[in-house]
């Protein structure tokens, strides 16, 4: 089973993680706002400036959801082509990209483990707070380096440890109390929040995900924290 879940039966996790973005879709992009208290959309915005999307790339934005990081690279004039597990989440991304008069994305059902895309298709890949809730992490990483050109760009966006030691003490006391109570007033799911706060404590930190990323076979890999780590951004290159 895959780094940092080893207590956990691998189809068991996929199992739960496909109840928890079912049971979360339609509130999905409010419980963001709510939680981060707006923040998420200033980590999306540097990511998406990181990624430098261009007219003609095609550019996977795996895990894509409800459709945040699409959007923000759609006006770059990249294909994107959003990916995603769960068929409720793109079903509200959609409608999203519907009433924004956005109809030239693809939007399609995949496994990150195994992706249905040939070798060598894509110029950029992205999957932002999405690549923890994967249960064969390397596995899901050798994809995205398989469907990259050689010069493609690989980007994760994810929750990590805040190097911050009094901000580290704030944040557990926030995210183990009040975000399972929100999950609870906002989304009627106390349940489905208490999972995501433990996935994210149960990710490798930065060094140790910067290596496996390596491992996939990515060079000139970087992380750049945010909060002292508590969001970063890992990026490699696939030669
Ligand atoms: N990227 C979007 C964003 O930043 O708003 C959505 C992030 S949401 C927290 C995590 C997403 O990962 C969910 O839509 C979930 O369905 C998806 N997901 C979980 N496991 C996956 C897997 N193995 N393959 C593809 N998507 C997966």
């Amino acid at each position: 089973v895959s780094f940092g879940y080893q207590d956990v039966d691998p189809d068991e996790k996929t199992r739960r993680v496909g109840e928890v973005f079912s049971n979360v879709a339609s509130k999905y992009d409010l419980m963001n706002d709510a939680m981060s208290g707006g923040l998420h959309r200033i980590w999306k915005d540097v990511f998406v400036r990181r990624v430098k999307p261009r007219a003609g790339e095609h550019i996977l934005d795996m895990a894509g959801g409800t459709g945040d990081i699409a959007f923000r690279m759609a006006p770059s004039g990249a294909a994107i082509t959003v990916a995603d597990i769960n068929p409720e989440m793109l079903e509200v991304g959609m409608e999203r990209a519907a009433k924004r008069g956005l109809d030239g994305m693809v939007w399609t059902e995949a496994n990150a483990e195994e992706l249905q895309f040939p070798d060598k298709f894509f110029d950029a890949y992205t999957i932002a707070f999405g690549i923890r809730n994967v249960t064969d992490i390397p596995k899901a990483l050798r994809e995205a380096h398989r469907v990259l050109k050689r010069g493609g760009r690989f980007f994760v966006l994810e929750f990590s440890t805040t190097q911050w030691p009094g901000f580290a003490d704030v944040y557990d006391a926030y995210s183990h109390k009040l975000v399972p109570q929100l999950g609870k007033l906002l989304a009627q799911d106390a349940d489905s929040y208490r999972y995501l706060i433990e996935s994210i404590r149960r990710f490798p930190d930065m060094p140790s995900f910067e290596k496996m990323i390596g491992e996939a076979g990515f060079v000139r890999t970087k992380v750049e924290p945010m909060l002292g780590g508590l969001v970063a951004i890992h990026s490699g290159w696939k030669i």
